[in-house]
């Protein structure tokens, strides 16, 4: 069975991180972040990426999410204000997209600069993400756990049909 999941799109654009720039193996289990989020989902059979601290990071990440802050599962909002992408000015000036770019990690686009970020359960999530979940069958999220000390700075745990991941929410004031 193949998978239909795009996991290199989870991937980082950053070259400097060359290691999170393609989809890590690890223990039966195909990996992918760009830092701020990350999926995981089944790889039977496949090896280990030689160098998988990554991988078994995620693992951990994943994993802790899921197994503390899963409990009121709901679905992302689709009714949001969406992010207006244009070209990279910086690129843009360069004549084409600059891999290691500062300013677009070498995707080429940026955002608009609007007030990023959407108010979903007690935690703010960039725009940008839920986009990205978007691309996912059957997302569910636990948005519920307390913004707190003890939490603020904990992955967001979620499901898809074929998989789970985490994702980092902004900071809040
Ligand atoms: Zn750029």
């Amino acid at each position: 069975m193949t998978t239909t999941i795009p996991i290199d799109q989870f991937c980082s654009h950053d070259v400097t991180r060359p290691e999170l720039t393609a989809p890590i193996y690890y223990a039966g289990h195909a990996y992918a972040t760009d830092g701020h989020i990350a999926i995981a989902v089944p790889s039977p059979g496949r090896e280990d990426t030689p160098d998988n601290v990554y991988g078994q990071r995620m693992a951990k990440t994943i994993a802790e999410a899921h197994a503390e802050r899963f409990k009121n599962p709901t679905a992302p909002p689709t009714d949001f204000p969406r992010v207006v992408w244009q070209p990279c000015p910086d690129c843009t000036a360069k004549g084409k997209p600059s891999a290691g770019c500062d300013w677009c990690d070498g995707s080429g686009n940026e955002a608009t600069p609007v007030l990023r970020g959407v108010l979903c359960g007690n935690h703010r999530i960039d725009e940008y993400y839920i986009e990205m979940l978007e691309l996912l069958p059957k997302v569910m999220w636990d948005v519920s756990f307390p913004y707190t000390a003890q939490w603020k700075d904990q992955a967001i745990p979620f499901t898809f049909t074929g998989g789970r991941g985490a994702v980092m929410g902004m900071r809040q004031p």
